[in-house]
Parts: structure tokens; sequence; C-alpha cells
């Protein structure tokens, strides 16, 4: 048995689902654009910072990476073997953050759209589909 470097492991991990997490994000942002849709990113001022919304219009949307925020059933929401225990903690907080936020969203009359990063497929179509009922 080899000791592999965690820390390097998670890390690189952590790269690679970055990278893969700005695909939906251009799709969430392209099909915005095309539907004619004002947007801010990363507004700091709601809850959650949404990755887009339109305070006027009361919407907003997260893109999700799966492995951050602990997609269900999702074969990307992995927990690192070493330091199980932790991560499980902290994808818990995470999911509850997650959860909190849409909530407070919620209740201030806020549409709100969770996209899944492994949601790539399709993703553009059923964007638009949602899009037009929300915004
Ligand atoms: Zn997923």
């Amino acid at each position: 048995m080899t000791f592999a470097k965690p820390a390097a492991d998670v890390s690189e991990r952590m790269r690679g689902i970055r990278r893969t997490g700005t695909t939906a994000e251009l799709v969430v942002g392209a099909t915005l654009r095309e539907l004619g849709l004002s947007y801010r990113k990363n507004v700091k001022a709601l809850p959650g910072s949404p990755d887009f919304a339109n305070q006027r219009r009361r919407w907003a949307i997260f893109v999700n990476g799966c492995f951050w925020h602990h997609h269900t059933g999702c074969r990307r929401a992995t927990v690192p073997k070493s330091n199980a225990e932790f991560w499980t903690e902290k994808f818990l907080a995470n999911r509850r953050r997650d959860a909190r936020a849409i909530r407070s969203l919620r209740s201030r009359g806020y549409n709100v759209l969770v996209i899944w990063e492994c949601q790539n497929e399709g993703l553009h179509r059923r964007l638009q589909r949602s899009l037009k009922r929300v915004a």
C-alpha cells in the first residue's frame, strides 16, 4: 500500500471540478443573453451570492458544483477518503447553507433555479423553458 498525498490529491480534484463547473455557468450566461434577460453575476447583496440574479425581476440562479454542494445521488458527489469525517461535515454545512439561502430568497419573493454542473446535457433547452416561466 502506498501513501498518496491527500492534500495534493484533493486540490487536484478541486481544480478539475472548478474547470467543469464553469461550463454550466457559460451555458447559463449564454442562454440568459440569448433570451435578452439582463443579470448580474455573483450577487453578493443576496443570500448565498447567487451566480446569476436580477433583483428587479426577482429571480436568482445558482450554478452548483456537484462536489462542493454535494449533489444528491450524483457520481461526482464523492467524499475524499482521507479526512472523510471532515469532508462529510463540510458538505453537510454547505448543503444547509444552500438550503437557507434558497429559503431566504423565496421568502423575498424570488424565483430560484438551481443548476448542477453535471446537467450540461440538454441544459440549454431546459433553461430556456424554465427561464421563460420565471423571468
Ligand atoms: Zn451532479
